[in-house]
């Protein structure tokens, strides 16, 4: 579905380049629940960029469903982005004069979907993520865990082949954060939607099927031979 094939990303800053991406492989198949780990400033926002159609890899192929992304104009790297990837982020992204309803049916709203059908969508992921009951609050009225799990149906509202979550539990307390991981799993399970997943939690990783770690600018996966 999602395939890296030696990926890399350098940044210019001035005179100097920063080689980040050296060299990544990488396949995400239907259904995938896969994490990736490492340290602060290895390069795992940049690779979900990349992977999420939000940045360009300064050289190697990323082929989506077969395509060479590198043959789309922005107009269909935005489609294919709206209709088949899902975004988690750290900070929720919410739009706070939206309500949970509002936020979550903004993909639909983007691909011109008609207005019951895009209430109906959104009121029934959002039913499906815990939050059915709070269809009308806006992001100041709820929690961080319920912020989370409207940004979570926003995701998955226009049913995505895979989810992008970057560091989906990092702003949470613990307890908060294992729910909202358990939530990531069993809509991986149960909508068999593939999760990519960045985490710097050991116990975040271990309940994905497959585990990365970025190091020194390439993707290590679990089980490789090194
Ligand atoms: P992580 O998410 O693993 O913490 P990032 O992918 O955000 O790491 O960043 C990796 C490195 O790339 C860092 O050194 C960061 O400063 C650099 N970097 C990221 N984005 C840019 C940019 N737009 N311009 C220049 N340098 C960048
Ligand atoms: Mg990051």
């Amino acid at each position: 579905m999602l395939e890296l094939s030696d990926v890399r990303k350098t940044f210019r800053r001035g005179p100097v380049e920063v080689k980040v991406l050296r060299g990544v492989d990488l396949r995400v198949e239907a259904g995938d629940l896969i994490s990736i780990m490492g340290p602060s400033g290895s390069g795992k926002s940049t690779l979900m960029n990349i992977l999420g159609l939000l940045g360009r890899q300064t050289s190697g192929i990323y082929r989506l469903n077969g395509r060479d992304v590198s043959t789309m104009d922005d107009r269909e790297l935005s489609a294919f982005r709206n209709r088949h990837i899902g975004f988690v982020f750290q900070s929720f992204n919410l739009l706070g004069h939206l309500t949970a309803l509002e936020n979550a049916a903004l993909p639909l709203v983007y691909r011109g979907l008609g207005r019951r059908d895009v209430r109906r969508r959104a009121q029934g992921i959002l039913e499906k993520v815990g939050m059915g009951d709070r269809l009308d609050h806006r992001p100041d009225q709820l929690s961080g865990g319920q912020k989370q799990r409207v940004a979570i149906a926003r995701a998955l509202v226009g049913e995505p082949g895979v989810v992008l979550a970057d560091e989906p539990t990092g702003a949470l307390d613990s307890d908060t954060a294992d729910e909202v991981m358990r939530l990531l799993v069993r809509l991986n399970r149960d909508e068999g939607v593939a999760v990519v997943i960045i985490t710097h939690a050991p116990s975040v990783s271990r309940q994905c099927c497959r585990q990365t770690l970025i190091r020194d600018g390439a993707l290590l996966e679990d089980g490789d031979t090194a």
